[in-house]
């Protein structure tokens, strides 16, 4: 909880400072330092034979001006990296473990009846769990867009401005996902969760198919003599601990590099940008906090028996959210959640079953936040969505949040498929981007909270 403590000053230094930054360092003060070209200047390009340095004036308060850049953006990527590499093997490690713990015939550590009904039981809670968060959060997310309609209010120039600057940041986007559609059917995409190498799968952190392969492989383990099993599990649980007291060591120190994440992104955010379509940000801000305040508190509440107090899961998951929102990345931040989950004395098979699970396949506010960008691009465009519409995009939401990996930016190539369908100009994807990353911060840490509840209503009975 200290930790948690000093993340949370170092993400508001680090947005005061990044603020500070962002508004009083201008080319001006870059001159004064003997740079004419700043972007040139910070990202070192070499200087063509025959052309003359714009920069040749630079002096030593430049140079230190970068380097001070350049090592905060150094310590922050090394710890999102750090927590990175511990996603792919923790998903395996602790659904192997969860899937064959739960199977082992008997009962487990936890005095909780196991067996092949257990794991069903446990499987379609979790599933059905995930189903009804995502479906309230797209209705708030489509009553909000139909109510406060604020793609109507945003003006032409404004619009125009956004779409030359970012254009060529969506096409790429609109490229990838084509290239990504054109590849697969409805069917390829379904065959293509099971991985046919299960090292590329892991080398590649293709989620999805890593969860199918570590229940397989779970299973698996269950059909085989019990010693040789336990002797597995050992190993498997071992190294799965390890992870996480690493990422205990982690977190101690995680307010340095929080400091670093979040000067360097908001000292670069375009917050010129950000007025012209301040309304559509409010909303999304809005809706998330909607979720966070009012949907996942009822659920704990009505569906969770009493399992954990509010007051003490806001506590626990305090340094989760803090994580998520400095690192727009929920693989990145489940190490955390599942400490935050243990740290609610939930049961731990429970949780080596539904976090990993959740931080592949439960994203509430990566669904909102799709629905929430079709309506509002439509609304801009002029384009007038049917009530079935509206139903097609609430549920294509979900998938795509389903097939989203937990990085920064990920559900954007697919939010093409869903403008597609809603036929919304593609480009104005370039309108989302603009603030994108800001958003991006705020849906991360839904996300990961929701992984949370899940835990809670899914332990519920256990
Ligand atoms: N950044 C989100 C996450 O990691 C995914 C997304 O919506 O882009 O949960």
């Amino acid at each position: 909880m200290r930790s948690a403590w000093w993340v949370l000053g170092a993400l508001v230094a680090g947005l005061v400072v990044g603020l500070l930054v962002n508004t009083l360092w201008t080319s001006a003060t870059w001159e004064m330092l003997g740079v004419m070209d700043s972007k040139r200047y910070l990202s070192r390009a070499v200087v063509e034979a025959g052309k003359v340095d714009p920069n040749a004036g630079a002096g030593v308060g430049a140079s230190v001006v970068r380097v001070v850049r350049e090592g905060a953006q150094f310590v922050g990527e090394v710890f999102v990296r750090l927590l990175r590499m511990m996603a792919v093997p923790l998903v395996l490690f602790s659904l192997v473990a969860a899937v064959a713990g739960v199977m082992r015939p008997g009962r487990d550590g936890d005095g909780v009846a196991s067996g092949g009904g257990e794991l069903r039981r446990l499987g379609l809670r979790t599933v059905g769990v995930f189903a009804l968060m995502a479906m309230i959060a797209v209705t708030i997310a489509v009553l909000l867009a139909v109510v406060v309609r604020p793609g109507a209010a945003v003006p032409r120039e404004a619009r125009e401005a956004l779409l030359a600057q970012q254009s060529g940041a969506a096409e790429a986007r609109i490229k990838q996902f084509q290239t990504f559609d054109a590849q697969s059917t409805a069917w390829g995409q379904l065959v293509d969760v099971f991985a046919a190498n299960p090292f590329r799968a892991l080398a590649d952190g293709n989620m999805l198919q890593v969860v199918v392969l570590a229940v397989l492989l779970g299973i698996g383990l269950t059909m085989i003599d019990a010693a040789r099993r336990e002797r597995v599990l050992e190993v498997v649980e071992g190294v799965g601990e390890a992870m996480l007291a690493l990422v205990g060591v982690l977190m101690r120190v995680a307010w340095v590099p929080v400091f670093c994440l979040t000067a360097t992104i908001t000292a670069t955010l375009g917050w010129g940008v950000l007025a012209s379509v301040a309304g559509f940000c409010g909303v999304v801000l809005v809706g998330m906090g909607l979720i966070l305040v009012v949907q996942y508190p009822a659920l704990l509440v009505v569906l969770g028996g009493g399992r954990v107090s509010l007051g003490r899961f806001a506590r626990a998951m305090a340094p989760a959210q803090l994580l998520a929102l400095s690192t727009s990345s929920s693989a990145a931040t489940m190490p955390v959640t599942m400490q935050c989950c243990d740290a609610m004395a939930l049961n731990r098979r429970t949780t080596r079953f539904v976090v990993p699970l959740g931080t592949t396949i439960n994203m509430d506010g990566t669904a909102m936040y799709q629905v929430l960008c079709v309506t509002f691009l439509a609304q801009l465009y002029g384009v007038d969505l049917s009530v079935t519409q509206l139903i097609g995009i609430a549920l294509m939401a979900i998938v795509v949040a389903i097939g989203s990996p937990g990085l920064p930016g990920a559900s954007l190539v697919l939010m093409v498929g869903i403008l597609q369908y809603a036929g919304v100009p593609l480009e104005g994807l370039a309108i989302i981007l603009a603030v994108d990353r800001l958003l991006d911060m705020a849906r991360t840490v839904v996300n990961v909270t929701g992984d949370a509840v899940a835990t809670v209503l899914v332990d519920r009975d256990r």
